[in-house]
């Protein structure tokens, strides 16, 4: 059977690795564990290993587990797409909106934030690999929704977020990477002062981490194949 703390233990060794190899800040890169279409004895296993963060990334499947788990101190990130009409359920059960790509939908999820959970914490989804298809904002679009999406009162802008397209090689996986930290740190030279890179996944957490990621978002190398 699949253990999840072995697994975990694995992962976390090879993030502290690579903060080395890459000249990053011991423990700059923070795991975020994503445990999408996994039981909530999975999730149970990774708290009982130390982690506290999961990505989830569908609302139905993500609340049984957070009704299961509800005060094991688990922090619950969305990382799927946000559907106008599932963001009241998010704005309530979720610490963290990584792919905030719409204004309508943030100042949504700002409105229905309970104020006894304090700030909603988001990332814009930018669409690094120019494909229009793609989710998340073309780079161009990315300064204008940051500075709508920092003024709203119950979100607190973190930084930014991308899934590339698919790249089996390190020096083309850096490439989309290197784009997004080129916008935040375009963006914090202009005193927005974001704090987030949050990109790669168990197919690209290498070149991820060499371009500055500060979460990375991992799934298969914790739960094992979906
Ligand atoms: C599924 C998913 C991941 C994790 O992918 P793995 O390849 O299993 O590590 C990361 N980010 C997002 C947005 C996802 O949907």
């Amino acid at each position: 059977m699949h253990d999840v703390g072995t697994a975990l233990s694995a992962v976390r060794a090879r993030i502290r690795e690579l903060e080395r190899r890459y000249r990053r800040e011991p423990d700059s890169v923070r795991l975020l564990a994503v445990s999408k279409t996994k039981p909530p004895e999975a999730v149970r296993a990774a708290i009982a290993a130390g982690q506290s963060a999961f990505g989830e990334n569908h609302l139905q499947d993500a609340m049984i587990k957070v009704e299961a788990l509800d005060g094991h101190g688990a922090s619950w990130h969305f990382i799927g797409a946000v559907q106008s009409n599932k963001t009241r359920p998010i704005a309530a059960h979720f610490d963290w909106v990584h792919g905030i790509e719409r204004e309508k939908i943030a100042a949504r999820l700002s409105a229905q934030r309970p104020a006894e959970r304090g700030l909603l914490d988001v990332c814009i989804e930018v669409d690094v690999s120019g494909e229009e298809t793609k989710s998340g904002v073309s780079p161009a679009e990315v300064e204008p929704l940051a500075r709508v999406v920092r003024e709203l009162p119950g979100l607190r802008l973190r930084g930014l977020m991308a899934i590339p397209r698919p790249a089996t090689d390190f020096e083309s996986q850096r490439i989309p990477f290197r784009l997004l930290r080129e916008i935040l740190d375009d963006l914090n030279a202009k005193g927005l002062g974001l704090d987030t890179l949050s990109m790669g996944m168990t197919g690209d957490l290498e070149a991820a981490v060499a371009e500055g990621a500060t979460i990375v978002r991992i799934g298969t190398a914790i739960f094992g194949p979906r």
